[in-house]
């Protein structure tokens, strides 16, 4: 069951109002924030409608669900980015072809990326996802391995590392994550004030629904907000999770 489509415009609406005073609270401006509308397992219309509730750029988990709506039409004039995990099979079918990329937690990966858009003649903004909760299991990179990889950002000219992004535990109350959100804006100022080649720490991306004004609050530069606008997720349309 999908929502009502002008109810989706008007979460767009509110949801983007709320990351501008959660902005201006934080001390910043209120455009500071980019709010990237999380829309797996959403089709075009949905998308369409939270475009016309003011959002301009989408993040996707599946590769071929990506490529699938980008060729309906469903992101015109829009931004998409990739949120997911990327395979490296998969790779050759994003690289280059998208504004960022977020959950890159490997050499191995960064130089695959590295690649793929070289041989389009681009090159790729990343984010290293950091696994702030050093939860088992969890992908992303462990904070105490963080500078290795970015000391490796320079073997891969394809790339560019543009920030940091990271999924905390699934909160079951509000603040919970409050602590992992100040931990990871410690380590994103603490990378920024390094010299690393082909790396900027401009992004730092963490927050979703539930808690996205605590990590802008924290001093997130991008939130990913899927169920806030969209409703809840039907998965019986994807095999996505
Ligand atoms: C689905 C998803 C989100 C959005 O989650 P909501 O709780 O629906 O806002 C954010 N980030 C990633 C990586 C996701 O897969």
């Amino acid at each position: 069951m999908s929502i009502p489509l002008e109810l989706v415009r008007d979460n767009a609406r509110r949801v983007l109002d709320r990351a501008r005073e959660a902005a201006v609270r934080s001390g910043r401006s209120g455009d500071a924030v980019t709010v990237v509308a999380a829309s797996k397992t959403n089709g075009r219309d949905a998308i369409r409608a939270a475009y016309e509730g003011g959002i301009r750029t989408f993040g996707e988990n599946r590769v071929q669900e990506l490529t699938e709506k980008r060729a309906q039409g469903a992101y015109e004039d829009a931004g998409i980015q990739l949120l997911g995990r990327l395979q490296k099979n998969k790779v050759k079918y994003v690289a280059g072809q998208v504004e960022l990329i977020h959950s890159v937690d490997s050499p191995e990966l960064m130089e695959a990326i590295s690649k793929r858009a070289l041989s389009l003649g681009r090159v790729q903004d990343i984010l290293i996802e950091v696994n702030i909760a050093a939860e088992e299991q969890k992908g992303g990179v462990p904070p105490e391995r963080l500078e290795e990889i970015l000391a490796r950002a320079g073997e891969n000219p394809g790339i560019r590392v543009a920030g940091l992004m990271t999924i905390p535990p699934a909160a079951a109350e509000k603040r919970e994550n409050f602590s992992f959100f100040e931990n990871m804006a410690r380590l994103f100022v603490d990378m920024a004030t390094k010299k690393y080649d082909n790396v900027i720490m401009q992004i730092m991306s963490m927050g979703m629904s539930r808690d996205f004004e605590d990590a802008i609050l924290a001093g997130a530069t991008l939130v990913r907000v899927g169920t806030a606008i969209f409703g809840p997720r039907d998965y019986g349309r994807t095999e996505d999770k």
